[in-house]
């Protein structure tokens, strides 16, 4: 399965968090340490989705670069990583599930608005097991989905409520666990983002977090150096740079 993280604290460069560390998520692309069964690499692709540091209003919202593939394959990513900083920033690296499409559309982070999300996981019985659910979103919405892949349905499904003006962690686990309801055995981690606040969840798979006095990180496996703490299963995590709050969700019997 795909493995993604989450950054936001004080800007830093795109490189130093994803190619730099030990273990980066740019060697999680091919030597991944805790896949749990799904997979072995993650080279159906990549993104990097990040706030620009500074003025807003040069640039409003969240900007990406997402290529299909594989990560070590890009000889442009280095130097431009390098050159760009950010202090919200969501990435990941792609192993398409099964029967799911191939493409750059297919790759995380998913944008809206001013929102970055990403997916790790698949949704059981995929695509029959979501028709009552994708039912109920705008038409609209269906036509536009990045690609016919679950990952994308799952964030369509999530960006409903939210412009409905529901807050982002009440967002997210109404959605995961009205999928896991008709969707069970789904793995459903997630992070979403506004540059402000994450929102993330472990529903069947790893998830760790790191925290500095003004940053937190949160990854599918720990890099770097410092202590990275694993988030329990079938949690949300809900934070900003200085805050965290970690707790349970109801999950599967
Ligand atoms: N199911 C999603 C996809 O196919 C996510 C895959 C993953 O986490 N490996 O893209």
């Amino acid at each position: 399965m795909c493995r993604h993280l989450a950054y936001l604290g004080p800007p830093v460069t795109l490189a130093s968090l994803v190619l730099e560390p030990e273990h980066s998520l740019f060697e999680q692309s091919w030597a991944p340490a805790d896949m749990r069964g799904g997979g072995t690499v993650n080279a159906d692709g990549f993104g990097l989705g990040w706030f620009p540091e500074g003025d807003t209003a040069v640039y409003g919202g969240p900007v990406r670069y997402r290529r299909s593939v594989p990560i070590w394959t890009d000889e442009n990513l280095p130097g431009l990583a390098a050159s760009i900083r950010s202090g919200a920033v969501i990435a990941a690296v792609r192993n398409g599930t099964v029967g799911m499409p191939y493409g750059q559309a297919a790759v995380a982070p998913f944008m809206v608005g001013n929102w970055l999300f990403s997916h790790n996981g698949r949704i059981a019985g995929w695509p029959e097991s979501t028709q009552k659910l994708a039912e109920r979103l705008p038409v609209a919405d269906l036509l536009q989905l990045d690609a016919p892949v679950d990952s994308a349905l799952l964030w369509a499904l999530i960006a409903d409520r939210l412009s409905d003006g529901i807050p982002p962690a009440d967002a997210v686990a109404a959605v995961v666990q009205e999928v896991e309801s008709v969707a069970p055995g789904s793995r459903l981690n997630v992070l979403l983002t506004d540059g402000e606040q994450l929102v993330a969840t472990s529903w069947t798979h790893s998830l760790t977090v790191h925290r500095t006095p003004d940053s937190v990180t949160v990854s599918s496996e720990p890099f770097g150096p410092g202590t990275w703490t694993p988030v329990p299963d079938h949690s949300l995590l809900v934070a900003t740079a200085t805050t965290l709050h970690i707790t349970p969700m109801e999950g599967p019997e």
